[in-house]
């Protein structure tokens, strides 16, 4: 049988980064078995649809270079690929079960069931509908249902026994069935739950693997159930433990938690982004960090998904973005960073930009980090407390800069070969080597301990410039 998995998010607020890696195991289960992959947004909860949510879906997809099998924008044969305007299959099915028994009519009113929400909490326990509809006769439904009584249309769970979910990642779980609630498949709007719906389109669009945030793990049973009474066979279950903040809570799509299109507004790239999130929570087998889609692709395997929740950590994801930029071609490179670069450059040359943007392109963890550490190159430089102090640590320093000032002024032909040669020689004058010998000169015309390539550095600047800051 083909693979076939789909992303199915819910439009309810921007992707956060957890979303996203669900997307990437479900793209990758996948494509390791030569299958398809399918977008299905979930919109049967329209009071929690955000506007502009089902965009960004897209975009975040694209961007990541997903390739959609199927979906709301390139229809296969299981379409609608939205939950929204597949309304009148989730009814048919729902009155399936009612004809086999496994579901039924329940016209209790918000009234009632607020009466019995009130009796639970009297005695301290959780709210779970007592089914009394399910004992309804038949001429009383009929009754009803001529009269237009609203109804929903609730699930019948076994009372007795326990119901068993096998998963890739948590092995074989079982549920008491004594926990699970009659629950509600179609509301009294003609809309299904997302209970319901996510099972029914699951079976409709052929898809095999489930792959999902480990907060459905405990739902899974009711799905079970639902695929028994309808006779269905059951997809493979491959549930995720969470991706927790930095802070250590949840991450929520509504507070645009860790969101994707924020980190790509801020200069990281979508393949490192990709990248740093397969690895949290998944291990190759191999000893490898730094992964292409193909190389994914062929080494994924769903049997290393760890159990256990990991947690968001941004330093770990610019180190993936720095390899990433240090990988890029130069003109690209140049392209993408022009995207973030916003100092005022007209009175430079496009060469002056040009080699200025390239000596900082192994420096970088992400795209707007360019602003700040340019700085020097556009303001006034000012020392911090560690420069100075390094400034006064050793009083050859003074005769360092005046031998570098001197030369400098003496520079005909201002280049990066010239400084260079520069350096040399303050260094056979002065008998200074290492720390001493770059150190001085690029706190004094840069105001930075640290930096790209020295002489770049000092030829960008200019000679003016440098000869007056020294
Ligand atoms: N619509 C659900 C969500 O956004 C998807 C859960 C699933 O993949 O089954 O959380």
């Amino acid at each position: 049988m083909k693979t076939r998995t789909r992303f199915a998010p819910s439009p309810t607020g921007f992707m956060h980064i957890g979303n996203l890696r669900t997307a990437i195991f479900e793209y990758l289960v996948a494509k390791r078995n030569g299958g398809d992959f399918l977008l299905r947004i979930e919109d049967t909860d329209q009071t929690r649809k955000v506007d502009g949510a089902i965009e960004f879906i897209y975009k975040t997809l694209e961007l990541c270079d997903f390739k959609i099998d199927e979906g709301p924008m390139n229809e296969g044969e299981c379409g609608p690929y939205i939950q929204s305007e597949r309304k009148d299959i989730y009814k048919k099915y729902a009155l399936e079960l009612v004809e086999k028994g496994h579901a039924y009519y329940c016209f209790c009113t918000e009234e009632e069931l607020d009466a019995m929400r009130e009796r639970a909490n009297l005695r301290k326990k959780p709210f779970m509908y007592d089914g009394r509809c399910s004992k309804l006769s038949k001429e009383r439904i009929e009754e009803n249902l001529k009269n237009n009584v609203p109804y929903v249309i609730r699930q019948k769970m076994p009372k007795m026994g326990e119901t068993i979910v096998l998963d890739v990642v948590y092995g074989r779980v079982k549920i008491d069935n004594s926990i699970l609630e009659d629950q509600i498949l179609l509301k009294s709007d003609g809309f299904p739950t997302y209970n319901f719906a996510n099972v029914v389109d699951d079976h409709l669009m052929g898809i095999t693997h489930v792959i999902r945030g480990k907060e459905y793990l405990d739902q899974t049973a009711k799905y079970n159930l639902l695929y028994d009474a309808f006779g269905w066979e059951k997809p493979t279950y491959i549930h995720v433990a969470m991706v927790l903040g930095e802070d250590g809570n949840k991450l929520s799509k509504r507070n645009g938690d860790a969101s994707f299109m924020d980190l790509y507004n801020e200069g990281y790239l979508p393949p490192a982004i990709v990248n740093y999130l397969v690895l949290l929570g998944w291990s190759p087998e191999i000893n490898q960090e730094v992964f292409s889609m193909d190389e994914l692709i062929k080494n994924f395997d769903e049997k290393r998904i760890s159990k256990s929740s990991s947690q968001y950590d941004v330093k770990k994801l610019q180190w993936f973005n720095a390899q990433y930029i240090k990988n890029m071609e130069d003109q690209k490179y140049l392209e993408w960073i022009k995207k973030y670069f916003h100092h005022d450059v007209a009175d430079k040359n496009e060469d002056w930009v040009d080699h200025l943007l390239l000596i900082y392109k192994s420096h970088l963890s992400y795209g707007e980090q360019i602003n700040e550490e340019t700085k020097s190159f556009f303001e006034d430089i000012e020392m911090n407390e560690e420069c100075k102090v390094f400034m006064e640590s050793d009083p050859i320093i003074k005769d360092i800069l005046m031998a570098y000032k001197e030369e400098f002024i003496n520079i005909s032909s201002w280049s990066v070969d010239a400084i260079s040669k520069v350096i040399l020689r303050v260094k056979e004058k002065l008998n200074v080597k290492g720390k001493l010998l770059y150190m001085p000169i690029r706190i004094a015309s840069s105001g930075l301990m640290h930096g790209p390539e020295l002489a770049d550095t000092l030829y960008l600047i200019g000679q003016d410039k440098i000869i007056s800051r020294l």
